[in-house]
């Protein structure tokens, strides 16, 4: 399936972290966004991420297939889950998944939620995407439609900087 994956890094070697994940998928990432960096979310006092947005495929691979993936690279990143939406080296989060006619795949078991549930209000998830495919379409509703429905503060929230993610 084709997936939209948001990586982020806020502990150690940020951009090492998030080139693991380009590196271990190889040839299927499709498009590599532009890094950005973001103040943390979610309240916890932590330093600024670094995130980017992959488009992914791999006919081998659907949500699950993805979601454990992305957990063995979290791991192989040496992440220690401690604080809910605490510091982390490495966070992979399945955003949505495509099948080949382009149907958005739904998922709500407890162990994965497809969509994303909180994609469509994050900007450090929405912006990377945006600039990887300026044609996004969450759930039905144009990626930036999403965006322009966001508080202003947040989307300034995402600087973008002048990394790059090797493809
Ligand atoms: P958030 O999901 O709000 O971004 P988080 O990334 O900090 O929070 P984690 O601790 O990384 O949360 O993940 C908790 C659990 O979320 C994982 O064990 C995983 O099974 C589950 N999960 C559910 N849906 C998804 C998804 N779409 N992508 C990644 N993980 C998911
Ligand atoms: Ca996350
Ligand atoms: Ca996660």
């Amino acid at each position: 399936m084709r997936a939209v994956l948001s990586i982020g890094s806020n502990l150690g070697d940020r951009l090492s972290h998030l080139q693991s994940v380009v590196d271990d998928l190889g040839a299927r990432v499709r498009t590599v966004s532009p890094v950005y960096e973001t103040d943390a979310w979610g309240g916890v006092e932590q330093d600024a991420f670094l995130n980017a947005v992959l488009i992914v495929e791999d006919p081998g691979l659907d949500g699950y297939g993805w979601l454990r993936r992305g957990q063995t690279l979290e791991d192989a990143a040496r992440r220690v889950r401690e604080v809910h939406w605490g510091p982390r080296t490495l966070d992979v989060d399945i955003i949505c998944c495509h099948d080949d006619d382009g149907v958005e795949l739904l998922c709500s078991e407890s162990d994965l939620t497809l969509p994303h549930p909180h994609a469509h209000e994050r900007a450090f998830v929405l912006v990377p995407w945006l600039a990887a495919d300026p044609d996004a379409v969450l759930s039905g509703t144009p990626v930036a439609d999403l965006l322009a429905g966001l508080a202003a503060e947040e989307r300034a929230g995402v600087r973008r900087t002048d990394l790059i993610l090797a493809l």
